[in-house]
C-alpha cells in the first residue's frame, strides 16, 4: 500500500505538505517542488507502486481517470497553449522518485524545456522483429 521511505508515500499521508491540485480516492496531484515550467505538476496514485509496468489495469485506470481535467487546469491556469506528460520508469529513465508519477509540463511559444528526440530509422526487418517481440509478451 505504501512505503516508509518513500517521499511521495509521505506526501499522500499528509506527513510532508504539498501544493495540492487535486485528489480522489485514487490519485493525488500537486506542483513539482522543482518545476521546469510554472505550474509543473505531478499526478500520483495513492497507493505505492515503483515503475508504470506493475500497476494493475484497473489501478492504472483509476489514476489516469483525472488526468485531462488535470492537464486542462494547469495549462489553462497557466495561460498556456499546451502541455507535455512524461513519465519516468526506472533510474535509466530518469525516474528519481521510485513511486509512480505523471508529470504534466505546461509549455509556451519559447519556453526552455526542450527535448533530445534523436528521431533514427530502422534497418530492414528490424521493426517487424521489435514488433513480434512485444506481441509476443501480450499475447
Ligand atoms: P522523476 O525524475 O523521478 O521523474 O521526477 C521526480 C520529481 O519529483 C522531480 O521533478 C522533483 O522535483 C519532484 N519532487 C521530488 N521531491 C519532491 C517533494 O518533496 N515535493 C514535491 N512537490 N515534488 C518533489
Ligand atoms: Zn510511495
Amino acid at each position: 500500500m505504501s512505503d516508509s521511505d518513500c517521499i511521495f508515500c509521505k506526501i499522500v499521508a499528509g506527513e510532508i505538505p504539498c501544493a495540492k491540485l487535486y485528489e480522489d480516492d485514487s490519485a493525488l496531484a500537486f506542483l513539482d517542488i522543482g518545476p521546469v515550467a510554472e505550474g509543473h505538476a505531478l499526478l500520483i496514485p495513492k497507493t505505492h507502486y515503483v515503475t508504470l509496468d506493475e500497476m494493475p489495469a484497473d489501478a492504472a485506470a483509476d489514476l489516469l481517470r483525472s488526468l485531462p481535467a488535470v492537464g486542462g487546469a494547469v495549462a489553462e491556469a497557466l495561460g498556456c497553449e499546451g502541455f507535455n506528460v512524461l513519465q519516468n520508469n526506472g533510474a535509466v529513465a530518469q525516474q528519481l522518485v521510485g513511486h509512480v508519477h505523471f508529470h504534466i509540463i505546461p509549455r509556451s511559444v519559447g519556453d526552455e524545456f526542450h527535448f533530445n528526440w534523436p528521431a533514427g530509422a530502422y534497418e530492414p526487418g528490424r521493426m517487424d522483429e521489435i514488433a513480434e517481440a512485444v506481441r509476443s509478451r501480450l499475447a
